[in-house]
């Protein structure tokens, strides 16, 4: 039977660091990670700038290729190969590589399977040129049908980040576009304050919002496509839908791995879950919320990268490397609108039983006498009996979202409003005005 010291399952973003990471700590340990898919470690979150061909080269998007990693890490690779099921007992994975079976060894598992698209309950939803986004191939697929039917019309269902991301590459390439959302809104991870700018920017750059829609049927209709909601019908060329994910893990159901409600296998800082020997980090894994202390499924490129690098010097014997958590920073780009949230949304405080206060502002990014200075919102939320910082939200252009970092920074360090509110953040008038926008919702908020 084949044998790997490190046996990695999945190779994106978590798996292919975990081997990296190992590879860099002992060059004897032989490393096999196992892909059921033909691309490893590509930037999955590039996919809407290579559909609108922002990225004109798609191997831009694979970091390292499968040869790379063969040839010059020594690690060997095996795509279109398929971990079917693991006995944590004897150590082994079945492995299905192009319909042939066969075991494997491990001293040390490393489970990296990511996510997968979630199917709603719809009508029709399998039909031709509606398209899923969540993998490299998918990201093909749409491109590809793009290039060849030059489709007139798209809809996008489901109003999250990647709804929005693909409403930017669908009108840079002229292509009229509708977003369906089931909810009352749409951005429904932002505050009502984010939420009513990235509608004004959706609907300034043509975009056509339909919130509280539920989608009961899609047909194929004279070589396009209907969607059918609340006695509406909309008429388009294709349909990309975009409502979430679910772990990949249906294959481990039973295994005695814990996992959470939704499928998600419960990890600790170490990337360890509850078996000897056996990682995982990811989109199949969940990570701390360090505000809650919860357990939480928020599934990140920036998490998958920490996790996996921490499981695979784990695996490797790093025991002091660990990954305390996440606070819930995420960005996105609407058309020219850079949004970003981090921590708590005051509602997520409320749902937490935390008392908050928040305060926020429409400030400048520059110094008010700069020709270029342009807006920028920031709201400010902090747990009211502590005075932490908790939440931090901000949206408009030049620097908004990067400014959440240091929010995310101070969040993360337990900061108070009093110390946040007279940081010593760096001032030109080119770069910020002498009192920045962070300090700005910052003083509003400060008790004197
Ligand atoms: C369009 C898009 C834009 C995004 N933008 C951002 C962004 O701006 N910022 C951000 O932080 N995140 C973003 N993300 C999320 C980010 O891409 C993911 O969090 C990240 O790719 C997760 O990496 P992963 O390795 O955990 O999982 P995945 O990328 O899902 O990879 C897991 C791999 O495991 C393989 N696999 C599954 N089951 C098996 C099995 N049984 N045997 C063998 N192999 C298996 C799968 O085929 C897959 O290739 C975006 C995602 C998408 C789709």
């Amino acid at each position: 039977m084949k044998h790997y010291n490190i046996l990695v399952v999945g190779g994106v973003a978590a798996g292919m660091s975990a081997a990296s990471q190992a590879r860099r700590i002992d060059e004897n340990l032989s490393i096999g990670v196992f892909e059921k898919n033909e691309y490893v470690s590509y930037a999955a979150c590039g996919i809407p700038y290579m559909i609108d061909n922002e990225i004109a080269d798609r191997d831009k998007l694979i970091a390292i290729d499968k040869d790379r990693f063969i040839n010059e890490r020594n690690i060997q690779i095996f795509t279109n190969s398929e971990v079917t099921g693991i006995d944590f007992s004897k150590k082994t994975v079945s492995v299905n590589e192009n319909g042939q079976t066969g075991n494997i060894s491990y001293d040390k598992l490393v489970i990296a399977t990511g996510a997968r698209a979630f199917v709603p309950p719809i009508a029709g939803v399998e039909s031709r040129n509606v398209f899923f986004l969540k993998n490299f191939n998918d990201g093909i697929r749409i491109q590809d049908f793009i290039k060849n039917s030059l489709p007139a019309s798209g809809v996008l269902i489901g109003g999250g980040i990647i709804g929005l991301e693909m409403a930017e590459s669908l009108r840079t390439l002229g292509i009229e576009t509708i977003m369906i959302e089931k909810g009352d809104t749409i951005a429904a991870a932002f505050d009502t304050g984010i939420q009513e700018r990235i509608n004004k920017e959706l609907v300034s750059q043509d975009v056509s919002i339909r919130t509280g829609a539920d989608i009961k049927k899609i047909e194929e209709h004279n070589k396009r496509l209907r969607i059918i909601y609340d006695n509406i019908e909309v008429e388009t060329d294709f349909i990309i839908v975009a409502v979430g994910i679910r772990p990949n893990t249906e294959f481990l159901k039973d295994s005695g791995l814990s996992m959470d409600g939704k499928g998600a296998i419960i990890v600790n800082e170490k990337s360890e879950t509850n078996i000897p020997d056996v990682y995982s980090a990811g989109d199949c894994a969940t990570v701390k919320h360090l505000i809650t202390g919860e357990n939480v499924y928020m599934p990140l490129g920036s998490t998958a990268n920490k996790q996996g690098r921490v499981a695979g010097l784990q695996a490797a014997g790093i025991s002091s490397e660990i990954f305390k958590g996440v606070v819930g920073t995420q960005f996105v780009k609407v058309f020219d609108l850079e949004v970003a949230r981090t921590g708590l949304t005051e509602a997520e405080a409320d749902k937490q039983g935390i008392a908050v206060e928040a305060a926020d502002v429409e400030w400048k990014s520059r110094a008010g006498y700069c020709p270029r200075s342009r807006k920028i919102y920031v709201k400010i939320v902090i747990n009211s009996e502590t005075r932490e910082v908790i939440g931090g939200q901000t949206s408009g252009k030049d620097g908004a979202a990067l400014r959440a970092n240091v929010i995310a920074t101070a969040i993360t360090s337990k900061m108070k409003l009093e110390d946040f509110a007279y940081l010593d953040l760096g001032y030109a008038p080119p770069f910020s005005p002498v009192w920045d926008s962070l300090h700005a919702a910052a003083q509003k908020l400060v008790k004197r």
